[in-house]
C-alpha cells in the first residue's frame, strides 16, 4: 500500500484502504468458504446474508422509511435514466389509462441532468410514447455569462413545474458541472439530544424548492444521487418516488446501482404495457427486483460485498453524521484556497459558491500553460485525478468520502504554494 497515490478522481474513485485490504483477502477466501468473493454463487447463504446486511445498513444509515424499498440494479446511473422513466410511465398508465397527456419534468442544473432528459427524449419517440411530453422545469444555462455553462442552481422564481407530471427529475449533485443543491442543517443545541421529528436527519433542509411542488399528492420525484449518495443525509428522502445512485463514488466498486423506490412506484409493468405503456425490460423492472429479492439475475457480487465493508466502516466511524461534518470541512478548505487564488487572479471558480458542490469542486487555472503546470506539480506530489471532465476542461477536485482530511490538507497546501509561484 506504500506506493498508493492520493486519488481525487471523479469516479471510479478512492476507496478506504482498510476496506481494500479486507476485500483483497476475501478475493481469495470469502468468510472461510474456501471460495473467493468473485467466485461464489449469488444464491449462496453467505452472499444472501451479505446483500441483506448491505440493504439493512443503507436503511439504517440513511433512515429509509418503511414506505420505500432498497433495490440493487445494474447498468449504472445511465440505466436509471431509462429505468425511472419506464417504471413511472407504467405507473401512470395503470393509474389512468385514458390520460391524454403525460408529462416528464426535467430540472436541468448540469450535464448529467441534460443527459437524463436526452434519454427521456429517446424513449418517447415511438407509438407508445405518443402523448408523452418531456418538459424542462428550469434550465441553469439561461442567465449564465456565456449562455452555455451551469454556474449556479437557478432561483425559485424561474422554476415551472407541470400541472400533473408523471416524473420530476433532478440531479442532486452534478459531477461534471460542479453544481449541487444547497444543504442547510440546524445545528443541534448543545446538551440537548433531538428526538423524533426533531432528530438531526429530520431537520436538515435543502435548497431544492419543495414548496413549489403541488400539495396533497404523492410526488413523482426522482433524485439522481449518483455522486452524493452517502456523503451527507438525503433531505426529505420520504418525499421521493425514486432515489438512485451508482455506487462507484462514495460506496464501492462500479457495477451496482442503489435504487430506493417508494412502494407505489413498484408496479406491474407488463399489465401497464398491455394498456399501451412502453414495455419495460426485466432488468429495469423494479417489481422484478423486489419480487426476486434483488437477485432476479446475477448481481455484481463483488461490488455489493465491498459496499457492505464500506458501510460497516461508516457505521463504526459515526454514520452519515460523521461524513456530513467531515465533507463539510473538506469542501470548505478547498473553496477557501480557490477563493484566495481568485483574489490573486491565478484561479477562477466555475460555479457560484452557494451552488458549489461539496463533492466535485471545479475551477480554472488562469494564464498560458498554467493548467498544465498545476497538474504536473500535483502529479509530482502524488496527487492524481484532478483533470476536469473532457467536455469542460479545467480542474476538478473530487472529495468523496474516502478522501481523507489529511489528503485534502496536502492538496490545499499545494494549491497555496502554486498560487504564490504564479502570481
Ligand atoms: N448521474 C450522475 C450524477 C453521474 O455522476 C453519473 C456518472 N458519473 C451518471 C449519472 C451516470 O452513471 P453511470 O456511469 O454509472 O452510468
Amino acid at each position: 500500500a506504500a506506493n498508493r497515490v492520493i486519488n481525487f478522481g471523479a469516479g471510479p474513485s478512492a476507496l478506504p484502504l482498510p476496506v481494500l485490504q479486507e476485500a483483497s483477502q476475501a478475493i481469495l477466501n470469502f468468510q472461510n468458504t474456501g471460495i473467493g468473493i468473485a467466485e461464489i454463487s449469488h444464491r449462496s447463504k453467505e452472499f444472501t446474508a451479505c446483500i441483506q446486511d448491505v440493504e439493512q445498513q443503507i436503511r439504517t444509515q440513511l433512515q429509509v422509511p418503511p414506505t420505500h424499498e432498497v433495490l440493487f440494479l445494474a447498468g449504472g446511473g445511465t440505466a436509471q435514466f431509462a429505468g425511472a422513466v419506464l417504471n413511472m410511465l407504467a405507473r401512470s398508465w395503470l393509474l389512468n389509462p385514458e390520460k391524454q397527456e403525460r408529462t416528464l419534468d426535467y430540472v436541468l442544473t448540469g450535464s448529467w441532468s441534460v443527459a437524463a432528459k436526452k434519454e427521456a427524449d429517446r424513449l418517447v419517440v415511438g407509438p407508445s410514447g405518443t402523448g408523452v411530453r418531456v418538459n424542462v422545469v428550469v434550465d441553469g444555462r439561461e442567465g449564465s455569462v456565456d449562455g452555455k455553462s451551469f454556474e449556479s442552481i437557478p432561483g425559485r422564481e424561474k422554476w415551472k413545474f407541470s400541472e400533473d407530471s408523471d416524473l420530476i427529475y433532478y440531479c442532486e449533485n452534478e459531477t461534471v458541472s460542479g453544481t449541487q443543491f444547497g444543504f442547510e442543517d440546524v445545528p443541534a443545541v448543545e446538551g440537548q439530544e433531538p428526538v423524533g421529528e426533531e432528530s438531526a436527519l429530520a431537520k436538515e433542509k435543502t435548497t431544492f424548492p419543495f414548496e413549489l411542488l403541488p400539495e396533497g399528492k404523492l410526488w413523482p420525484l426522482v433524485g439522481d444521487y449518483s455522486s452524493s449518495f452517502m456523503s451527507r443525509p438525503i433531505p426529505r428522502l420520504a418525499d421521493h418516488a425514486i432515489i438512485y445512485a451508482g455506487v462507484q463514488k462514495n460506496l464501492g466498486p462500479a457495477g451496482v446501482t442503489i435504487v430506493i423506490v417508494r412502494h407505489d412506484c413498484i408496479v406491474d409493468v407488463d399489465a401497464a404495457a398491455k394498456l399501451g405503456a412502453i414495455p419495460v425490460p426485466a432488468c429495469l423492472s423494479y417489481k422484478a427486483f423486489k419480487d426476486g429479492k434483488n437477485t432476479p439475475n446475477t448481481p455484481s457480487v463483488f461490488s455489493i460485498y465491498v459496499c457492505g465493508l464500506v458501510l460497516k466502516r461508516n457505521a463504526e466511524l459515526g454514520g452519515i453524521g460523521y461524513y456530513l461534518e467531515l465533507n463539510r470541512r473538506k469542501k470548505e478548505k478547498v473553496y477557501k484556497v480557490v477563493k484566495e487564488g481568485e483574489a490573486k487572479r491565478v484561479l477562477r471558480l466555475k460555479v457560484k459558491e452557494a451552488s458549489g458542490s461539496w463533492m466535485n469542486v471545479v475551477f480554472t487555472v488562469l494564464g498560458e500553460g498554467a493548467e498544465a503546470r498545476f497538474l504536473e506539480g500535483a502529479d509530482e506530489r502524488g496527487m492524481k485525478g484532478l483533470k476536469g471532465h473532457r467536455s469542460v476542461g479545467g480542474i476538478r477536485v473530487s472529495l468523496y468520502n474516502a478522501v481523507t482530511e489529511e489528503e485534502v490538507d496536502k492538496l490545499v497546501a499545494y494549491i497555496r504554494e502554486f498560487i504564490q509561484e504564479e502570481q
